[in-house]
């Protein structure tokens, strides 16, 4: 809703917490982080009580230039003199506290505690430290996961898929450490080398008489970064791979918090005559808005659809339904989570010919999948 809205809530916030301020100091510490300094409060009663209490006010709707607005809050507790002698100190324990409520869902309070803060920053400073070395060595893996023409049973596109292969906790899924690259600011240096990776696998099937277009997710950080075009231009040029050949997936959440600015940077990546798809379509709210406001070719319907299909009604005609939708748009329909021959031959009634899912095949390496390539499947 832009900056304006964003400095309106924070005023709006700052007027609810001020309530519980009577007896002590309330500050905006910077971004959304604000502190509460508060005298005589007790682990036992008064602090979980207001804590409690505080949630449950912020909970409430917020009204900005006439819509409604909901926000939760994770809240850190520290004592003095318990968990330490400084401001800095306290003030960095309530810190610790707050975060690991935030990385267990947020909306709730929590007191600090040393031997859990301690496991918990240890660890987290360290899969941090280990991430940014995989992503700096190139140490991130990428497979691919055919896209089956269920018709000619031949793979007519793939998607790259990331994996990170820890040394101590083995082969880590995107969801993982996606969320982990955000917050380090890692995921644009993640992404250029997923996106060049695949471009690479790419060229060389090319090359070796294998065409097929390769899918690209993206996150939204790099959709908002107006280089992002060049930076594919460059990957492109680098990497030999026709730009006709590459699509990227861009999901719903990336764009709708800044519409104007991701269909500015989708416009110029259209003119590269890059194919773009909507990943995960009919799970998010305004699916629907984005086809008619941005350049897409593509539409990919979530395995959440597709996997009672065969078992449920209104999922089939909710898959019918958005066929039919891209079909009268001009666009090709691709189903996601494909597992078993059921699901393939209703969704060809349906004339749904392009299947992703492990029925097909699993996310494999690119040796696997240059072998796959030569066979039909199923
Ligand atoms: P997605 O783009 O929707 O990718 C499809 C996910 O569904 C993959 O999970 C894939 O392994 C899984 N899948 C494929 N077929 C089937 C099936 O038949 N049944 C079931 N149950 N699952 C199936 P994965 O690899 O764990 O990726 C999860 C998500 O992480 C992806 O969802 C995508 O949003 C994100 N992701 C993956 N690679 C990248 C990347 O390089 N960059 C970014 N930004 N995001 C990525
Ligand atoms: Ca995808
Ligand atoms: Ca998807």
């Amino acid at each position: 809703m832009g900056h304006h809205a964003g400095d309106k809530l924070l005023q709006m916030v700052s007027a609810r917490l001020h309530d519980f301020a009577a007896e002590g100091i309330l500050a905006r510490w910077g971004g959304d982080e604000f502190v509460l300094l508060s005298r005589g409060v007790t682990k036992q009663d008064s602090a979980p009580v207001m804590a409690q209490k505080m949630l449950d006010t912020l909970r409430q709707r917020f009204e900005i230039d006439g819509l409604d607005v909901f926000v939760s809050a994770s809240i850190g507790v520290s004592f003095y003199p318990e968990d330490g002698l400084s401001s800095e100190t306290v003030l960095e324990r309530a810190g610790t506290a707050m975060y690991r409520i935030k990385k267990d869902g947020g909306n709730h309070f929590g007191f600090y505690s040393a031997e859990s803060s301690v496991v918990w920053t240890r660890d987290q400073l360290e899969l941090e430290r280990e991430l940014r070395a995989a992503i700096k060595n190139d140490e991130l893996q990428v497979l691919f996961q055919p896209i089956v023409n269920a018709q000619t049973h031949r793979i007519a596109r793939i998607e790259a898929l990331v994996r990170w292969l820890h040394p101590k906790r083995g082969y880590l899924s995107p969801s993982e450490f996606i969320p982990l690259a955000e917050d380090i600011g890692q995921i644009e240096a993640l992404g250029e080398i997923v996106l060049r990776t695949s471009c690479a696998a790419a060229y060389k099937l090319m090359q070796l008489g294998y065409p097929v277009n390769v899918s690209v997710n993206v996150n939204p950080r790099q959709l908002l970064n107006p280089q992002f075009p060049q930076t594919i231009v460059q990957v492109l040029r680098d990497t030999g791979l026709p730009a006709k050949s590459l699509i990227l997936e861009i999901t719903e959440s990336a764009i709708v918090n800044d519409m104007e600015r991701v269909s500015r940077v989708l416009e110029e990546i259209k003119r590269l005559e890059i194919l773009i798809a909507l990943d995960d379509f009919g799970t998010g709210y305004s699916s629907l808005t984005l086809l008619r406001e941005l350049p897409i070719d593509i539409l990919k319907i979530d395995k959440s659809f597709v996997r009672t299909l065969d078992q449920n009604r209104n999922d089939l005609k909710i898959v019918q339904a958005i066929i039919g939708l891209g079909k009268n748009l001009g666009l090709a329909v691709i189903a996601e989570g494909v597992e078993t021959e059921r699901q393939v031959k209703l969704l060809l009634q349906h004339a749904c010919y392009f299947h992703q899912g492990f029925y097909f095949s699993r996310p494999i390496p690119y040796e696997a999948l240059y072998e796959l390539m030569q066979h039909k499947l199923h």
